[in-house]
């Protein structure tokens, strides 16, 4: 049985204009990869080649075709399990998992909370485990996904979730919008120190062609309104941003999410 406490190496490569795609070494054979949501085939088939590395597994998160439009490629340089949440969009998954499930890599040394995460999409999940969580689309660094199908109160219970794991867990995101979500963040609190630390970091990191991620949870806490819709600061600035009172955390997060999608 793998420990989900052993740490992980991920290594990232980038499709498209911003997203990532994370590739995960086995803790037994470090050569052999798991990559999440590869929406594109070639930036893995490079890496592969580049490393010598082979792919042991795909996760997926949702259905979008940035983040299972590669899937067919890889596959034509081998079979191997596609692992994603029961959503018929998903038409290359070999294996479905469920929310409280937990998805084991027996002969990677791999295992995997299964946390159903709705709002982005409906059938979104997330993986978690080894001190690390690949939240695709719903939880991104300093911000979370758009509502594409999902409604306020389920996207804020997806986010309650996800802020209640371990503070040192990784966070490894679908997408490089660190510092778009920090420059919001900072229009909801112009005076969160942390936040303002976190952006000189991210824009040096990025200015050096670097990403900013992985995250650790414990700094989101910190930096990242949508997990603080509790928190009476945060509450004061959507109120006074709808110019209405907001009864309880769905409806300030609905707000913030409203805020966000307008921002520029
Ligand atoms: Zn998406």
């Amino acid at each position: 049985m793998a420990n989900l406490t052993i740490p992980i190496n991920v290594r990232h490569v980038r499709a498209f204009t911003d997203n990532y795609i994370w590739l995960i070494e086995s803790p037994a054979a470090p050569e052999r990869l798991v990559a999440v949501d590869p929406g594109d085939a070639a930036p893995v088939l490079e890496e592969l080649r580049r490393s010598g590395a082979s792919l042991a597994a795909i996760l997926l998160t949702h259905h979008h075709p940035d983040h299972i439009g590669g899937v067919a490629g890889l596959l034509e340089h081998g079979a191997v399990p596609v692992i994603g949440p029961d959503d018929a969009r998903i038409a290359l998954r070999t294996r479905t998992v469920r929310d409280a499930e937990r998805c084991n890599l027996a002969d990677l040394g791999l295992t995997f909370d299964i946390l159903a995460v709705p709002g982005h999409t409906l059938s979104h999940i997330a993986f978690c485990g080894h001190d690390a969580l690949f939240s695709g689309d719903t939880l991104f660094s300093a911000g979370c996904g758009r509502m594409f199908e999902g409604t306020a109160p389920q996207m804020n219970a997806s986010l309650d979730r996800l802020r209640a794991l371990p503070p040192q867990t990784r966070l490894f995101c679908g997408h490089e919008y660190t510092a778009a979500n920090l420059r919001f963040a900072l229009a909801v609190e112009p005076d969160n120190e942390s936040a303002l630390e976190h952006l000189a970091v991210v824009e040096r990191l990025r200015s050096s062609g670097l990403p900013s991620l992985p995250s650790r949870l414990g700094l989101e806490l910190r930096i990242n309104p949508f997990l603080r819709c509790d928190d009476p600061q945060i509450i004061a600035a959507a109120c006074a941003h709808v110019g209405a009172k907001l009864d309880g955390p769905a409806a300030v997060f609905g707000a913030l999410r409203a805020w966000k999608d307008n921002f520029k």
